[in-house]
């Protein structure tokens, strides 16, 4: 063919007729393949005007290509590094503005319906579990990308009760092992550390119950007093009836019982406010206030009495 030259339509529909059935030898597609590469292509640095690349991409639209071109387009592709360069490229055709969804918003039925359909094994994730590798390419490019309260919210309320995954689930006491001994000589950097100590000081705290615990003790709750409580208790812990002279600690010193006050206000030293604990019961005591509190309140009246009415309580 001389250049410049192109067939007929009519000519290119009998070629193609004539082809059809023939199997291409591979040698032929190679000699093909390299008769096309770098400057001897016809298309060699050369580009579509804006007007054809529309074009092209208006013909293209609505067409799929079927599975067996997508199978052969990614083996074409399998083992191609993309250099850093042209993923940039595709990155940045995509942001903002450019992004294909800008500014798109779906109505709420139909991002249900997609909701629905990716969920749980229908998922493509669905069983398939993310190398290390990848996790780290993940976590690198999130790194230092603040999220926004927003998204913090969603997935705080994602992960909470049922939602969570770890819900009405235990770590197996091997696992526990596991984890203490990661822990164990890991030193947690200091940063770290004053998080954590802030984001559990006061209101923060699960434990906080308004700042009671920093009044201080009444002065009347001395030494004296408490000890008066273990007697009319028989020095015996009140929730669990354990004996004072029972009571260890782990390195084998004997434990004092505890005096606790009923209605958790330290300054209420009324001996109907006081009540004998051991240490263990004692700590069960910072949960569920107001079940402890009514708990003791009851238990309280019923202590000890005597034939005359009198009640232990009034020492
Ligand atoms: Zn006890």
């Amino acid at each position: 063919m001389k250049k410049g030259s192109h067939h007929k339509p009519e000519s290119i529909n009998k070629m193609s007729e004539s082809h059809k059935g023939h199997e291409v030898t591979l040698e032929q597609r190679r000699k093909q393949s390299e008769a096309s590469m770098g400057e001897k292509n016809h298309f060699y640095n050369k580009h579509h005007t804006k007007k054809s690349k529309r074009e092209i991409s208006e013909s293209k639209k609505g067409t799929k290509a079927s599975v067996e071109t997508k199978i052969r387009m990614s083996k074409s592709h399998k083992g191609h590094e993309v250099s850093l360069q042209t993923r940039q490229k595709i990155s940045n055709g995509n942001k903002g503005e450019k992004h294909y969804n800008f500014g798109k918003h779906l109505p709420e039925d139909q991002k249900r319906k997609i909701s629905e359909s990716t969920k749980g094994e229908k998922s493509h994730m669905f069983g398939t579990h993310l190398s290390d590798i990848t996790k780290g390419k993940i976590s690198k490019t999130h790194k230092g990308i603040p999220l926004s309260e927003n998204h913090k919210r969603k997935l705080s309320e994602g992960s909470m009760g049922e939602k969570n995954h770890f819900y009405k689930k235990k770590h197996k006491s091997k696992s526990k092992l596991k984890m203490a001994e990661y822990r164990r000589g890991k030193k947690m950097p200091l940063e770290i550390k004053l998080k954590i100590s802030e984001s559990l000081k006061g209101e923060k705290s699960h434990l906080w119950k308004g700042g009671i615990s920093f009044e201080p003790y009444g002065l009347e709750f001395n030494k004296e007093l408490r000890e008066q409580i273990r007697a009319r208790d028989n020095y015996c812990c009140q929730e669990c009836n354990k004996y004072e002279s029972e009571l260890f600690s782990k390195n084998g010193k004997p434990e004092r019982l505890s005096v606790h006050h009923i209605n958790y206000i330290k300054t209420d030293c009324r001996p109907t406010n006081l009540i004998s604990l051991c240490k263990k019961c004692h700590c069960k005591t910072n949960f569920n206030r107001e079940y402890w509190t009514a708990h003791f309140q009851k238990k309280i009246l019923t202590l000890g009495g005597d034939k005359n009415g009198k009640t232990r309580l009034e020492l």
